[in-house]
């Protein structure tokens, strides 16, 4: 496998030593050692100040998708109705997976290059179709924006929905996420987008509220969230907890609380800033609209007219670049600089733009 010096890659991301060295140690058997019990709850703690929440947050070994589908099939029975918010590929595709599990769907689609601003259209659904959930995604990642969130949690009070379930795997730690504050229900994340740990774990952090429906729904399976709700109690878990990704989890969460949260958005926003400026400047395109708010932790950039993408990631990595491409509809039309967590660095950015710049003028 060949690692490359410009990792750039929008998750998973460089793993810092630091983070890694959880991994070097032989701890004993999770199912039977306080000690697991005593770094499961103290990882709760951090997460729960990272995601200024007071909520329970289940912390399930897996990356992202499990929390994905863990807190659909955890709350929702057949024919539930859910509403999905779309302006991106995991926006449609959370409606698309809460189908595949019977729910009645209701998904309003906006542009993939756009940011939720309709909220009339929003609101009006939410009277007409009287969802038991809807869904969101704060960074949209393959096409690098940001959804504003604040104004769900209001419109989700004020009709009586249930539950408001937000996909913030990659936003967390580069940008707030005002889980209590946003009236978050089931707010969801993975270790290795701007937490930069391995791709081993995923948690949902579950209000009052989720906590009582995933008790009813009462989903058995290996992602389920019922098991959490008395697991630290009982010391109890459903399955052998992955120590190591919980202890490289929980010193990357510590890691970003000892920077402060405040200076590690700080960095994030400033480095996007950079980045966006930079890439125009050389005369690439941004794919987000202008109305559209681009996310601070990557830059979704279009592959520009001349080139096939295969032929421009070849450039890239011929020079020591490794950026993401896309998926879907955004396939060989939109790549993606991951400048989240440990990418989201002054010096590792400029090596990155020097190549895209390089190689913009070769076309
Ligand atoms: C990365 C990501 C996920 C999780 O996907 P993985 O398969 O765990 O990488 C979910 N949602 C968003 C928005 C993501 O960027």
């Amino acid at each position: 496998m060949k690692k490359y010096p410009i990792p750039m890659v929008p998750g998973p991301v460089n793993v810092p030593s630091a983070i890694f060295a959880a991994y070097q140690f032989d701890y004993g058997s999770a199912d039977l050692e306080p000690e697991f019990l005593d770094l499961y709850n103290k990882t709760e703690e951090l997460l729960q100040k990272l995601l200024e929440t007071k909520n329970r947050v289940a912390i399930q070994t897996g990356e992202g998708m499990i929390a994905l589908w863990g807190a659909l099939k955890s709350c929702i029975a057949p024919g539930d109705r859910v509403l999905a918010l779309s302006t991106g590929l995991f926006g449609s595709g959370i409606g698309e997976m809460a189908a595949s599990i019977g729910a009645d769907v209701k998904t309003l689609s906006y542009g993939y290059d756009q940011t939720l601003s309709n909220y009339e259209e929003i609101e009006a659904a939410i009277v007409e179709f009287k969802p038991k959930m809807i869904t969101a995604v704060h960074c949209e990642t393959p096409s690098g924006t940001l959804n504003p969130l604040d104004r769900l949690g209001a419109l989700k009070k004020q009709h009586g929905v249930p539950l408001l379930y937000v996909d913030a795997v990659s936003s967390i730690g580069g940008t707030p996420v005002l889980t209590d504050e946003w009236g978050i229900d089931l707010l969801l994340g993975g270790s290795q987008k701007c937490l930069s740990a391995p791709p081993s774990i995923s948690f949902v952090a579950m209000s009052e509220k989720a906590q009582q429906i995933v008790d009813t729904i009462n989903y058995q399976g290996y992602d389920a969230l019922k098991p959490f709700l008395t697991a630290q109690k009982d010391f109890y878990f459903p399955y052998t907890p992955h120590w190591q990704g919980v202890a490289a989890l929980s010193t990357a969460v510590q890691l970003i609380l000892d920077e402060g949260v405040e200076a590690c958005f700080q960095r994030h926003a400033g480095i996007a800033d950079y980045c966006r400026k930079s890439v125009t400047t050389m005369g690439y395109q941004l794919f987000p609209g202008e109305n559209a708010i681009p996310s601070p932790t990557l830059t979704a950039v279009c592959v520009p007219d001349g080139i096939k993408w295969a032929e421009l990631d070849r450039r890239f990595r011929q020079k020591g670049l490794a950026t993401g491409g896309n998926y879907g509809a955004l396939a060989e039309k939109v790549f993606r600089i991951g400048h989240m967590g440990s990418q989201a660095d002054m010096k590792l950015l400029d090596q990155a733009l020097d190549v895209l710049e390089k190689v913009f003028k070769s076309i």
